[in-house]
C-alpha cells in the first residue's frame, strides 16, 4: 500500500533526512586509511542519538549495527567490524537511516579512502549521476516507475556498468521500507505513476562489472559476483506540487 504524505509530514521527513545527511558528512570527514568500520559506526550512532533520533538500521531484522559499511566489491549491507580496517585505495559505501519523531530518512554515499584509481572515481561519479538522471526524469503525475528505472539503467549501461537487479529503492515514511519498490532498471511506459505526496528512496547500486551478486553467509553482506567494485548513492525524495524535493541533500 502506498502512503501519500501531507506537507507537514514531509516537513518531519525533511528533519530526519537532514540528520542522515549530516551523519554521512561526518563519516566522509572521518574516512581515512587505518580507521575501523566499527569506529565509523560508533561515530554515526552517537551523532544520530545526539540529534534525538534513532538509527533505523540497528536491530532491523536483526542487523547488528547502526549503519551499513560496504567496501570495494561489497554492494550493500556490509557489517561494521573492529577487525575491518580501511586501506588506501579502497572505496567505501555508507548507508544510513534515522528515525525522528516517527519518520524515517534514508541515504547513502560512496567515498574514496585516500587516493583511489581513476576507474574507481569514475564509478563513484557515474553512480551519483545516475541518481540525478533518475530525478530529472520525474514529472509529477506523469512519469512511471519504469521511466525512472530506464533513465538510471540506460545511463549506467552507457559506461558498460552493471545495474544490480536483486536490490531496489523503495517508498519510505513511517516505515523505512514502504511500497512501491523503486528499481534502478525498467521499461519506459511501464509501472505505476509517481504522483504528488509520494516519498521514495532512489538508490542506484552500480557495479563496475557484472550486475550479478552473491549473498554472503553472514546473512547480510551482498558482493558482486565477479568481485569488481560497486558503488551506491541514495537520497530520499518527495514528489510535490512544486516538483521533486531531495530531502537528504
Ligand atoms: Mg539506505
Ligand atoms: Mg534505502
Amino acid at each position: 500500500m502506498i502512503t501519500i504524505k501531507t506537507d507537514s509530514q514531509i516537513a518531519c521527513m525533511r528533519r530526519a533526512n537532514q540528520i542522515v545527511k549530516n551523519t554521512l558528512e561526518l563519516l566522509r570527514e572521518h574516512t581515512r586509511p587505518g580507521v575501523s568500520t566499527w569506529e565509523l559506526n560508533r561515530l554515526a550512532h552517537e551523532y544520530i542519538l545526539s540529534q534525538n533520533a534513532t538509527p533505523s538500521f540497528l536491530h532491523y531484522n536483526g542487523f547488528p549495527a547502526s549503519i551499513c559499511v560496504s567496501v570495494d566489491c561489497e554492494v550493500v549491507h556490509g557489517i561494521p567490524s573492529k577487525h575491518k580496517i580501511l586501506r588506501e585505495g579502497q572505496i567505501v559505501s555508507y548507508d544510513c537511516g534515522a528515525v525522528y519523531e516517527g519518520w524515517h530518512g534514508d541515504a547513502a554515499r560512496t567515498v574514496a579512502v585516500g587516493l583511489i584509481s581513476e576507474e574507481c572515481q569514475k564509478l563513484i561519479d557515474v553512480t551519483e549521476q545516475c541518481f540525478f538522471k533518475g530525478v530529472e526524469s520525474i514529472v509529477p503525475g506523469e512519469t512511471r516507475l519504469g521511466d525512472l528505472g530506464h533513465a538510471i539503467q540506460s545511463y549506467a549501461e552507457s559506461f558498460g556498468y552493471g545495474v544490480v537487479r536483486d536490490l531496489v529503492g523503495h517508498g519510505i515514511g513511517r516505515q523505512m521500507h514502504e511500497d512501491p519498490e523503486v528499481p534502478n532498471f525498467g521499461k519506459p511506459g511501464h509501472g505505476m505513476r509517481l504522483s504528488e505526496g509520494m516519498t521514495i528512496a532512489i538508490e542506484p547500486m552500480i557495479n563496475m562489472g557484472t550486475e550479478r551478486v552473491d549473498w554472503m553467509e553472514d546473512g547480510w553482506t551482498v558482493k558482486t559476483k565477479d568481485r569488481k567494485p560497486s558503488a551506491h548513492y541514495e537520497n530520499t525524495v518527495a514528489i510535490t506540487s512544486n516538483g521533486i524535493e531531495i530531502l537528504s541533500l
